[in-house]
């Protein structure tokens, strides 16, 4: 039946973390893979108390707007945006769809997008298909190396947007500067790209926020991404994208195209529960203070470990510690053995001694073997992070006797 699929679907990869999600949740693994938030943090009691008030006013099980529920939008607007005009804000299912929405309406296939690397997978989905050419750009512990870029841009380069996620990031947790972020507002400027600022660890930092791009980037070509799945849950599937005047009309149609609205029920619960900021403050300290532990609990178990046979990025917020066997995080080696383990092939490794994690490769838009794995400090609890990194110390010691190095190994998804 193959021939039938239509040509934008051939190209579209499953997730490599939902794939391993489903390994996991069938074995008795460790995951440190997902980029769960902490299971007993969901606020269930207090979703179902909003429940029954929301139920109580009428309507919540009506059809709504296209662009959202107004309450809600007016809180995104004033509270997360600090005071913009409310007819900027879509609220969508997930701000996976905003993804999967703006791939729709700015990419023609040849088209040129720029990411950084590694960059989110989920970004990496939506292209699939679009035929965009993407272009990663070289990313450390400061986020995406504006500099490549300007030269890259100086040579010829014209992407029609660039897509970041530039504060803890997902993958690497990297933050990107505030010097590099102004520079890449001058570039956008300059070469009249959309910056898309993809944005949903920000409640999740261990210290002050950074600015948004859309504080450096001209107004027309911000695109700021926001959602409630790493805050409140991720199963009610809310999340927002903040649009310049332009894009609002082509969104608000293809996101008609592909699913009416969002569901009334869930923003009303959502704007019920964020309306309470008492309630909505103490839960994100609560869920940051937890997560800090994890992260340290983590960290220091990789040291404890690995010593210097593995980097980790500087944990400053978010889910994820981005770890390099071998080196410095972001490039260099000094590992013992010959070249250090490709987590490709560490992976079946991994899972045999009962603990997962996402192999570097996944994230990279050319999916070259990589020695650097995303590892997720939030789903599991402090003593389960210490015991998976052991796991993964006799899966590193294997790999290592067996001389498994980068480029050994075919990408997961290719196998
Ligand atoms: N962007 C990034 C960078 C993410 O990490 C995630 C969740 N893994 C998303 C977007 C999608 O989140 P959601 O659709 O649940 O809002």
């Amino acid at each position: 039946m193959d021939p039938l699929l239509a040509r934008r679907v051939a190209d579209v990869q499953s997730s490599v973390i939902r794939d391993l999600l489903s390994i996991v949740d069938a074995h008795d693994v460790l995951s440190l893979a997902g980029g769960l938030p902490p299971s007993e943090l969901l606020p269930d009691d207090a979703v179902a108390e909003a429940s029954a008030r929301v139920l109580g006013r009428r309507g919540a099980l009506q059809y709504g707007p296209t662009e959202g529920y107004d309450p809600l939008r007016d809180w995104i607007a004033g509270d997360r945006l600090g005071g913009v005009d409310r007819a900027g804000v879509l609220v969508t299912h997930g701000s996976q769809q905003a993804l999967d929405l703006l791939v729709r309406v700015l990419v023609d296939p040849g088209d040129v997008v720029v990411t950084e690397t590694p960059t989110y997978l989920g970004m990496l989905q939506a292209l699939g298909g679009s035929g965009a050419r993407i272009v990663g750009v070289s990313t450390d512990a400061d986020g995406l190396d504006a500099e490549e870029l300007e030269a890259a841009l100086a040579e010829g380069l014209r992407p029609k947007l660039a897509y970041l996620a530039p504060t803890h990031q997902n993958p690497s947790g990297a933050v990107m500067s505030a010097a590099r972020r102004a520079h890449l507002g001058e570039l956008a400027e300059r070469y009249g790209f959309v910056v898309v600022d993809d944005d949903p660890y920000r409640e999740l930092g261990f210290e002050a926020a950074p600015r948004r791009l859309r504080e450096v980037v001209p107004p027309g070509l911000a695109v700021t991404l926001g959602t409630f799945s790493k805050t409140v849950a991720p199963g009610m599937r809310v999340g927002w994208v903040h649009l310049p005047d332009w894009l609002h009309g082509p969104m608000i149609r293809s996101k008609q195209a592909a699913d009416l609205h969002t569901s009334t029920f869930a923003q009303r619960i959502i704007a019920d529960l964020v309306a309470d900021a008492g309630w909505y403050d103490a839960h994100c300290e609560h869920l940051r203070s937890v997560l800090r532990r994890r992260a340290g609990a983590l960290d220091a178990a990789l040291t404890s470990a690995f010593g210097d046979r593995v980097s980790t990025n500087p944990v400053r917020g978010g889910m994820f510690l981005w770890s390099t066997f071998g080196g410095s995080t972001f490039g260099g080696s000094t590992w013992r053995g010959a070249a250090p383990p490709d987590t490709d092939a560490l992976l079946p490794l991994a899972l045999e001694r009962g603990v997962a994690f996402v192999p570097g490769s996944a994230f990279d838009p050319e999916r070259r073997p990589s020695a650097s794995a995303r590892l997720c400090f939030a789903s599991l609890p402090e003593a389960d992070l210490v015991e998976a990194v052991e796991r993964l110390r006799g899966a590193v010691d294997a790999s290592e006797a067996a001389g498994i190095e980068v480029g050994g190994a075919a990408p997961l998804a290719m196998r």
